[in-house]
């Protein structure tokens, strides 16, 4: 194997492997460097997100869903099934499947690409060069004309709560429970908190999130999180907000282990909760420990963050950074995206990326999913923009479905109807808030969305419904404003 590449890329996670993948289908010989050992200590690609993050949360998300199904719902269906059993260690097994599967999956993708993958940790040096250190120690330096950071991003620690991986416990510890917990503890009611609580609350648990923002899902179109908060209150997560965790203790109670949580709650009082198990889930931080000799001349940012700018370039001329050690959401698919940028640019392509549209999805049941501007952050730009709601509660297929639950919002602009973001709770949103997605990207305002025919019985029907009632034109529910 030469050691002179066109690009190597370092950190093979959404971000990484799909720069790796275009910059080598442009034609560019390509590298792509991996430290990560699944649990049998082989090197493996597919980064959080495929290892620890998207996909294994999906699949316990989808086996859950599935027991809460057959426990709760099929009788009403006229199914019965007996007595429905959950075997836990069954249910991470066919996740560890699963990653297993997609890990094959890369390795697959690079050999047809012809990408090299090189297991070791990968350090930037000086003029490009890059240090490979493997499992063994055994070292190798390779040059590149471009180097790609792609090191991702960890979990944020909380002194209060110290990870002990057994009975404290960060996301990818959430992912590995052998058993139900009775009692769950989650600090943090963000994306994680939320998908992760939801997994093990449909299993039994009494899941109680402790959340430190007196408002739930800031980020979000209030509209639609107050919304979600009363469909996950009903379901059973115990959502407290204005909660501060001052400390934990783990003891041994019965033989078994427990964690005494201590916080103020939103009256400013001291209280305590036990649990068997505690989920530490108030964010992530960019990753770059190791990553970056002295003199390589690459920048951070005050968050830590690799200082980059709109084409993600660093400060280091041929040195690029994308994904979550960068600016900007943590989604994978925002850093597949700046992937395809980067490795175009390279090749001598003007792509850009625009920043504005990045659909945003929490995997509850139902869904939680946005795109473009919420009410509030137009509100604060002054902006003029007018609203339109529907509820599925009004769409036959959501009836049919029992999926009644939830909206869409639309917001477009007051004077251009140019739609300007979308917000939906509701059955499938993932999907539907991408229909909206690819209709912004063309510039199309709520009137076109509302002019296009959509399929009968389709939970899109809403999204439809919600554009029209934009301005006032919603045919199955009566119009606030008629225009
Ligand atoms: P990562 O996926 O973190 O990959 C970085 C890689 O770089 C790692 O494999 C790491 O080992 C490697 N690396 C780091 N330093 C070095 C080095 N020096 N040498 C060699 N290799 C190195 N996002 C979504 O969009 N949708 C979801 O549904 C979703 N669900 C999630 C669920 C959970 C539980 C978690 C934790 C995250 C989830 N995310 C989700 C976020 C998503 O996983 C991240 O945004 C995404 O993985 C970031 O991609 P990345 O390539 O930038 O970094
Ligand atoms: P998050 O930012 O979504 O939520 C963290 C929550 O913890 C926030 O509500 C915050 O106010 C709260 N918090 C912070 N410090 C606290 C404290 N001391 N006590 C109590 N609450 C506290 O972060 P996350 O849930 O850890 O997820 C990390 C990132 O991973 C997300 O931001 C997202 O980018 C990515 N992710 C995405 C998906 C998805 O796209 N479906 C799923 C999981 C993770």
């Amino acid at each position: 194997m030469s050691n002179k590449y066109d690009v190597i890329v370092i950190g093979s996670g959404p971000a990484g492997y799909v720069a790796a993948i275009r910059a080598a289908q442009l034609g560019l010989k390509t590298a792509c460097v991996e430290k990560w050992r699944d649990k049998d200590g082989k090197g493996v690609n597919g980064g959080t997100c495929l290892n620890v993050g998207c996909i294994p949360s999906k699949a316990l998300l989808d086996s859950s869903h599935k027991y809460h199904e057959a426990h709760a719902a099929f009788g009403g269906h006229g199914i019965s099934t007996g007595d429905v059993q959950i075997d836990v260690p069954s249910m991470i097994k066919r996740k560890d499947k699963i990653v297993k599967q997609m890990n094959s999956g890369i390795s697959g993708l690079f050999k047809a690409n012809k990408v090299d993958s090189l297991f070791g940790s990968g350090k930037l040096l000086a003029g490009k060069k890059v240090q490979v250190i493997d499992a063994d120690g055994n070292e190798s330096v390779y040059e590149a004309e471009n180097v790609i950071l792609a090191s991702g991003s960890v979990p944020v620690n909380i002194p209060p709560a110290p990870v002990d991986g057994e009975v404290i416990v960060d996301s990818t510890g959430a992912l590995e429970f052998q058993e139900v917990p009775e009692r769950l503890g989650v600090i943090g009611a963000g994306v994680i908190g939320l998908e992760l609580g939801s997994v093990w609350g449909r299993l039994g648990s009494k899941v109680v999130c402790l959340e430190a923002l007196d408002s739930f899902l800031a980020i979000m179109d209030q509209t639609i999180a107050k919304e979600a908060k009363k469909i996950l209150t009903k379901q059973g997560l115990d959502i407290r907000l204005s909660c501060r965790v001052t400390g934990t203790e783990v003891v041994e109670k019965g033989g078994k282990k427990e964690v005494v949580v201590t916080y103020t709650d939103q009256d400013g009082k001291d209280a305590t909760e036990t649990f068997d198990k505690l989920i530490v889930c108030v964010g992530r931080r960019p990753f770059t420990d190791g990553l970056l000799s002295e003199d390589c001349g690459v920048k951070l940012d005050e968050r830590g963050s690799i200082y980059v700018n709109d084409l993600c370039s660093t400060s280091a001329p041929g040195v690029w950074a994308i994904g979550d050690v960068v600016r900007g959401p943590m989604l994978a698919h925002k850093g597949s995206e700046e992937g395809v940028m980067v490795a175009e640019r390279i090749a001598g392509e003007k792509t850009v990326m625009n920043y504005d549209i990045i659909p945003n999805v929490i995997y509850t049941h139902p869904e939680i999913a946005a795109v473009g501007k919420t009410e509030e952050q137009l509100k604060a730009d002054g902006e003029e923009y007018k609203v339109g709601t529907f509820p599925f509660i009004a769409i036959g297929r959501a009836v049919a479905a029992d999926e009644g639950e939830g909206m869409v919002k639309m917001i477009a602009h007051e004077k251009t109807d140019r739609v300007l973001g979308c917000h939906i709770v509701g059955p499938n949103a993932a999907d539907l808030v991408q229909q909206v997605a690819i209709a912004m990207e063309f510039g199309s305002t709520a009137e076109d969305i509302g002019l296009t025919v959509f399929g009968h019985p389709t939970f899109s029907e809403a999204v439809k419904e919600a554009a029209l009632a934009v301005n006032g034109h919603a045919i199955h529910m009566p119009n606030r404003k008629k225009r």
